[in-house]
């Protein structure tokens, strides 16, 4: 991929939702988005191609190379599409299906995962760390509900999205807490708000570089995407779940597009402002990783996302209490500093600003 393109890094607010559901439901829920990223060839089956749809315009498509494939199953040493059977190319070596064929979802995300995995793996091969192998991806059709996933340490990913051409970032979110915890097992299962916070924002800065992308949730539902990084933010906010629920239920089209969850949502905020619910005080881990990875993207336009994702990589080990952001970002720091003592100084700022102080040691 090559270097960063855009200048922000955005969440958008349909995470407060998700976030919410999550902590009722116990499962960690995300939604990201990436921009629409173009054919890259693979050299492992130069023969096979696919057709990936856009997932803003489901009339637009590219044919891409398609990776390796075993006998019918869209299974390699990288990724198996454990919902997948029986898919094979036409007549003409395209996996090429139509867009409301499941099968079109599961090549996507075959795809993608694949694309992504291998370029994430290149780099932790470099710095000596284990690699991603064997994930398992299902994929569940929900219509009426927004995308959701859920990462099991780096075995499996499960998402649920609405429909078959689904915002690849669902996926590009999961295969980011996937690849975080290849590297970093023991951040895997972590509940402390701050360190969801972390975790959170990890998967989102590991899907944002690689799709090169400051938007989230636009292809699901753009009236929702809400811009918070789209300026500097100084002395920023670490914003509530209620907070985020609140913006939620004020969105007409949100209400619209899942009236069932607007309702939920809206009994949640009822909850927050009778300050029945203490949980809705805590940062929202989505919404709030901006003041963890709003610095490292800043400085991954300045000095290239390859320089920043081995300074994170290299610090992850190291960041002994990941429920202190301080633990997670003194790592950091320790890491950029050894690399480029200005980068680091900035970066130590940069946190600073958004109100995380690095630990003295
Ligand atoms: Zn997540």
């Amino acid at each position: 991929m090559a270097g960063l393109t855009i200048a922000k890094l955005t969440y958008m607010s349909i995470q407060a939702f998700l976030s919410n559901m999550a902590a009722m439901s116990g499962l960690i829920l995300s939604l990201l988005v990436s921009t629409w990223t173009g054919a890259v060839a693979f050299a492992k089956s130069p023969t096979m191609t696919a057709k990936i749809y856009d997932r803003f315009n489901m009339d637009s498509s590219i044919i891409v190379q398609m990776p390796e494939t075993k006998n019918g199953k869209l299974e390699n040493s990288t990724v198996k599409i454990g919902s997948a059977e029986n898919v094979y190319p036409d007549a003409n070596n395209c996996f090429c299906f139509t867009i409301n064929d499941i099968r079109s979802a599961h090549i996507k995300a075959f795809y993608f995962a694949n694309k992504k995995i291998e370029y994430y793996n290149g780099i932790l091969q470099n710095l000596g760390f284990p690699t991603l192998k064997n994930l398992r991806i299902d994929i569940d059709i929900s219509p009426g509900k927004p995308a959701q996933g859920q990462a099991n340490g780096n075995e499996s990913i499960r998402i649920i999205v609405p429909t078959e051409n689904f915002d690849e970032t669902v996926l590009g979110h999961e295969i980011g807490h996937s690849i975080h915890f290849t590297v970093a097992k023991h951040h895997a299962g972590l509940y402390g708000w701050h360190a969801r916070l972390f975790v959170e924002g990890s998967a989102h800065l590991l899907s944002g570089i690689f799709f090169n992308t400051s938007r989230i949730g636009e292809a699901d539902l753009k009236e929702l995407a809400d811009e918070i990084n789209q300026e500097l933010r100084l002395p920023d906010k670490v914003i509530t779940r209620g907070d985020k629920y609140k913006r939620i239920t004020f969105a007409e089209k949100f209400k619209k597009t899942y009236p069932i969850l607007a309702e939920q949502i809206l009994r949640a905020v009822g909850k927050y402002i009778k300050g029945d619910d203490s949980s809705l005080d805590q940062p929202d881990q989505y919404y709030s990783s901006a003041v963890f990875t709003q610095p490292l993207w800043l400085a991954a336009e300045k000095y290239g996302s390859e320089v920043v994702l081995r300074i994170y990589f290299l610090a992850l080990p190291n960041v002994h209490n990941p429920d202190s952001l301080s633990s997670v970002t003194s790592a950091i720091i320790h890491e950029a500093r050894k690399y480029n003592p200005t980068m680091g100084m900035e970066l130590e700022r940069e946190f600073a600003l958004r109100g995380i102080e690095a630990s003295k040691k």
